[in-house]
């Protein structure tokens, strides 16, 4: 009796702060308090303005609440009292996306994942590791490492984004070319529906084929088909030895016979090949104030990391293979780290998209996937194109190329502010090209006009089927990818 009049004071304080509700609403808010406690449910002005938005640099929207769940059950009873009352749910990561998925939408509860961060097991043995989807990816790299083994996804927001963030993003970034994007790490997951029913589908197994992979749903579903709650991961067995090369070539064409003559030379052992254009380059060296690489600017760097068993005979290969390609001509110049140190000063150079929210004004950026051997002619077309239209704009090259994926990013102030224009005539080009209009971001709020330029009509329909069957009331992430 005590407790429950503490509990209702603290309720009836809570809803003190927010004013002006619809009766509905503020049932629905006293439900959500009563079910799951003030310490999981923040509501009105207790809602930090970080959770109204994400990096895509969206517009802010403030929830109606943030949920912030300590397990799979907090996850399920929130879903429950959201679907009862229909309110919209926004589940949100690390919020480093980059295309506005997880911006609350109006009058939408968030449910933010970052109290479910531990890493429950890992059995070295096995090479598997089950985590809550609020680990960063950071976390779980760092565990695998404990482990002796490694995690076959890195990207440069690795500090903040959540393991759960990146599965429903299918997120890719610089070892794809290795191991594979998020989807190929993935051996199972617990997933919350919008019901608030659990399914959980977390099997230690490389091979069951016992009907449909339903786990492959959620991968890359972007919050639209369920909250996922934990994860069941893959490790890799982590190398012995890793070169690091820093190369200047003086063509696309010549960076793409580099990239073949190394796997031809060192096969699945190239774990990077991420290729940088020059104004990429000299972009990263004035932003993050580094020394500039080489004496003189090339049209191409490319960052490569190649791994093996002993670090001096894998360097003197590497140096081999790169001398004969510069003797053909494909190399203008190179260098090999010579230490781990030496290592990471290469691949900060690689770093600057960290910095391109405070540098361009804003950045619009672009996530694109084209047939590899098209990424030079594609890359002329927009330059071309833009500048015709945006004389003096700052558009900047770069991507993971080795797996087909480009990325660009155009300083908004340099295109008069002319977002969407910039956005339907690099799309345009991207259909040209028969491209796609994220390799690894995305839809979001951002790329959704454009989804149909990279899915039949038939395609989009049995995703409207699927999202329809798991989410009849359309409750989760809606307005969102489709
Ligand atoms: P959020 O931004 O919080 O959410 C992204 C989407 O996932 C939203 O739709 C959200 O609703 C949904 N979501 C989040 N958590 C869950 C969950 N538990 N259950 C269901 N849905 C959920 N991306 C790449 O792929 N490759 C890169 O190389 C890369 N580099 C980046 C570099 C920088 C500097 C930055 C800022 C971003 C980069 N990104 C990259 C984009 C971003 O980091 C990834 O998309 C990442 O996977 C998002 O994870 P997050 O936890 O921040 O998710």
């Amino acid at each position: 009796m005590w407790v429950g009049t503490v509990a209702a004071g603290v309720i009836a304080r809570t809803m003190q702060a927010v004013k002006g509700l619809a009766m509905s609403q503020q049932q629905f808010l006293e439900a959500l308090l009563q079910t799951l406690g003030a310490d999981t449910v923040l509501v009105g002005d207790a809602v930090q303005a970080r959770y109204h938005t994400d990096w895509s640099g969206t517009p802010p929207v403030a929830p109606l609440a943030l949920v912030r769940p300590r397990s799979t059950e907090d996850v399920s009873a929130a879903l429950r009292l959201c679907h009862a009352h229909r309110i919209p749910v926004v589940p949100q990561g690390g919020l480093t996306g980059l295309a506005g998925g997880a911006v609350p939408v109006q009058a939408s509860v968030a449910i933010s994942m970052e109290r479910m961060s531990a890493i429950e097991d890992i059995s070295a043995r096995s090479a598997v590791m089950t985590v809550q989807a609020g680990a960063t990816l950071q976390a779980v790299q760092e565990a695998a490492v404990q482990a002796g083994l490694v995690f076959g996804v890195d990207l440069g927001a690795r500090g903040s984004c959540q393991i759960g963030g990146n599965v429903a993003t299918n997120a890719g970034g610089n070892g794809v070319l290795q191991h594979g994007m998020m989807r190929e790490q993935v051996l199972g997951l617990e997933v919350v529906l919008a019901d608030g029913s659990v399914l959980p589908m977390l099997r230690p197994m490389i091979k069951n084929n016992t009907g449909y992979d339903l786990k492959q749903f959620f991968i890359g579903s972007e919050g639209t088909l369920g909250v996922i709650t934990r994860v069941l991961l893959r490790l890799r067995p982590q190398p012995q030895a890793k070169a690091t090369a820093l190369v200047a070539m003086p063509s696309f064409d010549a960076a793409l016979a580099v990239l073949q003559h190394m796997q031809q030379r060192f096969g699945n052992s190239v774990a990077a090949f991420e290729l940088m254009w020059d104004s990429f380059v000299q972009a990263s060296v004035q932003w993050q104030q580094l020394q500039a690489p080489f004496a003189e600017n090339h049209p191409f760097l490319a960052l490569i990391d190649v791994d093996g068993k002993d670090e001096a005979s894998l360097r003197d290969a590497v140096e081999e293979a790169l001398g004969a390609a510069m003797e053909g001509g494909d190399v203008l110049d190179a260098v090999i780290a010579q230490s781990h140190t030496q290592a990471k000063a290469l691949w900060k150079l690689r770093e600057a998209p960290a910095e391109l929210n405070n540098n361009m004004h804003p950045p619009i950026n672009f996530d694109v996937s084209l047939p590899q051997a098209d990424i030079g002619r594609f890359a002329q077309a927009i330059q071309a194109a833009f500048d015709a239209r945006w004389p003096g704009h700052f558009t900047l090259f770069f991507g993971h190329v080795g797996d087909g994926n480009l990325h660009v990013s155009t300083d908004g102030a340099t295109v008069n502010g002319e977002c969407e224009a910039v956005e339907e005539m690099l799309y345009q080009v991207v259909g040209e090209f028969h491209g796609s209009v994220s390799a690894e971001h995305g839809i979001g709020l951002h790329k959704k006009p454009y989804l149909a330029l990279s899915r039949t009509p038939q395609e989009l329909a049995a995703m409207r089927a699927i999202k329809a069957a798991w989410d009849p009331l359309g409750i989760l992430n809606p307005g969102k990818v489709l």
